[in-house]
């Protein structure tokens, strides 16, 4: 199918925002509440493939009642973000490899693969239609999210015969209320997000409906999120309903769930991995066992354990409960090693620190 990327067509909206409306936003961010101006978006179909690449001004979608999506769930989704250095440029952090997750999640779903250059190219298109959206304040980005959608309309259980990709886009400030400051974590035993061959590894909605439940009951409980374990044994962490777990030693040693096909591969989680092990820091992906963090976490030889994903970067774990245990981490979990980490992954982001890797894409 279509190789070349495709121009993105600019339709400008026709109702965008005032300044003095766009600045009341930007002064009082939030996440995910507040929406740029406009949206990126392509159509899918099993005869024309790919088409329609477009930008034009962010609006409800006109989508059949009998649209697959309603019914089965046939739905993926990406989030990065752009970043504002302090010359004024924007860039996006590691967005190919959130291309190759879109494309990985789009084959689990039996989804049209978007070609990598259109991915970049909607952001891209996107972020330079809503450049003023771009936030400037400190810890603050342009939140992207891109996603993709079955919208035959058409009740039989096969895959859609058309898509719709579309990437909307939201300023936002720190992901949790409370800021750098450590979460309680509540331990699921009884509800999982992902199983042996399920589709834990891609990123689809459904896996985020089935954590709404235990997520719900542990906040009532006075928790911030919810950590899943696995299916099988229901013995090892796997991670939270949308970050990556890293449990750090008192020998040194880093360690995060490998990943097994029921853990989502994050962007933070293997950037962390990169930097730890460049700087001499020994990294494990291994099983981790409850029985043995807690263990761990009791007497001193676990000294860190925190949350990673896009939206809140790196996120200290202060304390783990479950049904018969309740632990609070070393010095209240806000360590060392968590908190270089974040220092380092948002000083490549904001363009504060050198970025060695080439990590960062220019988007404008
Ligand atoms: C998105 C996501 C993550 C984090 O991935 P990043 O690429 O670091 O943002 C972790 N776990 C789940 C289940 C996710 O959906």
């Amino acid at each position: 199918m279509t190789t070349a990327p495709a121009d993105f067509a600019i339709v400008p909206s026709s109702r965008p925002r005032t300044t003095a409306e766009r600045t009341a936003v930007l002064d009082r961010l939030s996440f995910g509440v507040d929406f740029t101006d406009h949206m990126a978006r392509a159509t899918w179909t099993a005869d024309g493939g790919w088409q329609g690449h477009r930008v034009e001004g962010f609006a409800p979608l006109e989508l059949s009642p009998a649209a697959a999506v309603l019914h089965y769930a046939q739905e993926i989704f990406e989030g990065l973000k752009a970043y504002r250095h302090a010359d004024g440029s924007v860039w996006a952090f590691r967005p190919e490899a959130n291309a190759r997750r879109f494309q990985a999640s789009a084959r689990r779903l039996a989804m049209p693969e978007l070609p990598e250059e259109d991915f970049l190219g909607s952001i891209r298109a996107l972020v330079e239609t809503d450049l003023e959206w771009v936030p400037s304040t400190e810890g603050a980005s342009l939140y992207l999210r891109p996603f993709m959608i079955a919208t035959e309309p058409f009740l039989g259980v096969r895959p859609s015969r058309r898509f719709e990709y579309l990437v909307i886009a939201s300023p936002v400030g720190p992901y949790f209320v409370k800021g750098f400051e450590p979460v309680s974590i509540w331990v699921a035993e009884d509800y999982h997000r992902a199983g042996p061959g399920g589709t834990g590894a891609a990123k689809f909605g459904g896996n985020y409906a089935a954590s709404l439940l235990p997520q719900q009951t542990a906040q009532r409980e006075g928790f911030d999120q919810v950590c899943f374990l696995d299916a099988a044994t229901r013995t090892n962490l796997e991670e939270l309903g949308g970050m990556n777990v890293f449990v750090v030693g008192a020998d040194g040693v880093v360690r995060t769930p490998a990943l097994t096909g029921t853990i989502l591969e994050g962007v933070t989680r293997s950037s962390i991995l990169a930097l730890l092990g460049e700087q001499g820091t020994r990294v494990e992906e291994c099983d981790i066992p409850v029985k043995g963090l807690l263990a761990g976490i009791r007497d001193g030889s676990v000294r860190e354990v925190f949350a990673c994903g896009t939206a809140a970067v790196i996120t200290p774990i202060g304390r783990l409960a479950g049904e018969s245990f309740d632990v609070t981490v070393a010095d209240g979990g806000a360590g060392p090693i968590t908190t270089q980490l974040f220092g380092q992954l948002t000083d490549i982001q904001f363009g504060r620190a050198d970025d060695p890797h080439g990590w960062m894409h220019r988007l404008a």
